[in-house]
């Protein structure tokens, strides 16, 4: 079992349509794909239709930021009633925090002499629900200022760049409150990633896995090897899933193809199981992942 459980589509920064992400993961050989865009569940339903057409499996999340003790954190969120008021309300907080910090990054790189506008970002967005940053450098690329997203925020748009601007996030207990109450489960994302293990060190996992954290993203690109074997055995010692996954962007990130790296079929199933007893304990029915064929 070849199973990916972190991509994104064009209804957050990917390029490929939920459609095309589906199709995308059937040729990469998988047998499980999770599409996670960015604060939001807006492809879903599609991914779903083209899942059952395509005969593999999918699960349904979301890639959620947040704060933790004064770090950005990304929150994995699995399965959740995706109109559950309380997670609806949260999420809408982190999308418009989001969007609204594009015009004063558009000014910044207008008061550089570069020729983007707030309506030319959004209307490169297209069907987007997260208008962010990926998209300012989608401007700057087709004006060409830069070559690649990649070159943008290196250039422009990373903290600590003149095109750079903070943003609020939700903070990360209160999401995974949110999440819990809405039925779904929660991994982090990529803990160490770009980062030194700062405030997601043994301690602070295991306070988030006391909250109802339920795995870590161990396998993904941006963890080295070193990094990966300690994460390893903290989600070990925690009692915590470990998954791995691409990141996937489609053409918007260099180096995360679909089925870079994979999760165990048996972690996936520990993750299911944790779901099932979210959502019950949620009052809802079980949500299921949706199946080529009927789960044994
Ligand atoms: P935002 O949420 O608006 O701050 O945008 C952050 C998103 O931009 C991340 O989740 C990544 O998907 C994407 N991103 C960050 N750094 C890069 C990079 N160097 N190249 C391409 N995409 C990036
Ligand atoms: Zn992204
Ligand atoms: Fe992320
Ligand atoms: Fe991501």
């Amino acid at each position: 079992m070849r199973i990916d459980l972190h991509a994104h589509t064009c209804m957050s920064d990917g390029t490929d349509t939920p459609s095309e992400l589906v199709r995308a993961a059937v040729a990469a050989g998988l047998d499980v794909v999770a599409i996670t865009d960015h604060d939001t569940s807006v492809g879903w339903d599609e991914a779903a239709a083209a899942a059952r057409a395509a005969g593999i499996g999918l699960l349904r999340g979301m890639e959620i930021s947040t704060r933790f003790r004064g770090r950005g954190v990304h929150l994995l969120g699995y399965l959740p009633d995706p109109t559950h008021p309380g997670l609806l309300a949260e999420l809408r907080s982190v999308l418009d925090g989001r969007d609204a910090r594009v015009p004063a990054m558009v000014a910044r790189l207008r008061d550089l002499g570069l020729d983007v506008t707030v309506e030319g970002v959004r209307r490169l967005a297209g069907p987007t629900a997260a208008v962010g940053r990926p998209h300012v450098a989608d401007a700057l690329v087709a004006k060409g200022y830069v070559a690649s997203r990649g070159e943008a925020f290196d250039r422009y748009l990373s903290p600590g760049r003149v095109a750079y601007a903070s943003r609020a996030a939700g903070d990360l207990e209160t999401m995974l409150a949110a999440l819990r109450a809405a039925g779904g489960v929660g991994v982090v994302a990529h803990p160490w990633g770009r980062h030194d293990p700062g405030v997601l060190d043994h301690d602070g996992l295991a306070h988030l896995a006391d909250l109802g954290l339920v795995g870590i993203e161990v396998d993904h690109q941006d963890h080295d090897a070193a990094s990966r074997a300690e994460l390893r055995e903290i989600a070990r010692s925690l009692g915590l899933v470990v998954t791995g996954s691409s990141d996937y962007h489609g053409h918007g990130k260099v180096d995360h193809d679909l089925g870079c790296n994979l999760t165990a079929p048996d972690e996936l199933e520990r993750l299911l199981d944790a779901a099932a007893a979210a959502a019950r304990a949620a009052g809802r029915d079980v949500p299921a992942m949706i199946w080529p064929h009927p789960p044994v």
